[in-house]
């Protein structure tokens, strides 16, 4: 088999086992989408619960405060019930009015943050309504992501050992000049030459268009076997016949 030859069964086998590569990288890059969709959900959720345990704390706090008071207000109406004297009666009355103004404010204060607890908890229900969903569609994607990868699988196991055995019979050299242009052009390193006239010499690269300089078709019909790179964009040249001729 001439260089040329094997070069192009190389880029035939390459490029099947790029095109299946996209497509199993293409269903990864989707799931990983997905799963940054669900970490941002687990996050918000997260912060919604953390608002939440702290008014529930604070409400609580507040409500032990009044607590507090309501044993101080206690003792004082047994103490009040006890006493026979005016005056006494008279101050522990107006102690006992102080405790009870304190404590409404602290209870008024409690019911503020429940009411805020409540309208948080109502923001949990949609992040967890939200969160559910991002995981639904994750999961959606990662059955889609294994079914392609189950698919397709064997087929690209067998195009990788297909291509490493054209890849042997590329010499050396041309091989390492195949995988950098290659991977410069996601896989396409040939281009054909695309005669536009004859009568006046004109050649093109099939790849990029560019007119090739005479002696380079030249070159190739004293010997299709040259290894001739387009002066633009580098991709291997080869004539239309050099295909049919092996
Ligand atoms: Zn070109």
């Amino acid at each position: 088999m001439s260089v040329i030859a094997a070069l192009r069964h190389l880029q035939r086998v390459d490029s099947q086992v790029r095109a299946l590569s996209t497509r199993l990288d293409g269903a990864a890059d989707a799931l990983a989408a997905r799963e940054r969709e669900v970490t941002t959900a687990n996050a918000k959720l997260a912060e919604a619960e953390s608002i939440h345990r702290q008014l529930m704390a604070s409400a609580k706090n507040l409500e032990a405060e009044s607590g507090s008071f309501k044993v101080r207000i206690e003792s004082l109406r047994v103490e009040l019930n006890a006493t026979s004297k005016k005056s006494q009666y008279d101050i522990i009355l107006g102690e006992m009015g102080t405790l009870q103004e304190k404590r409404d404010e602290l209870d008024g204060q409690a019911l503020e943050f429940m009411t805020k607890a409540d309208a948080q908890q109502a923001r949990i229900t949609d992040a967890t309504t939200h969160r559910d969903e991002r995981v639904r569609r994750r999961d959606a994607a990662r059955t889609e992501h294994d079914q392609r990868q189950a698919d397709i699988a064997d087929r690209l196991a067998e195009l990788r050992r297909e291509r490493e055995e054209a890849a042997i019979q590329v010499p050396a050299k041309e091989l390492a000049l195949f995988n950098s242009i290659a991977d410069e052009h996601e896989g396409e390193a040939m281009a054909e030459v695309i005669e536009l006239s004859a009568r006046h010499r004109e050649y093109t690269c099939g790849a990029c268009n560019i007119e090739l300089p005479p002696r380079a078709y030249a070159a190739l019909m004293g010997n299709n076997d040259t290894i001739i790179c387009c002066p633009s964009c580098r991709r291997i040249l080869h004539l239309a016949f050099a295909e049919k001729a092996d």
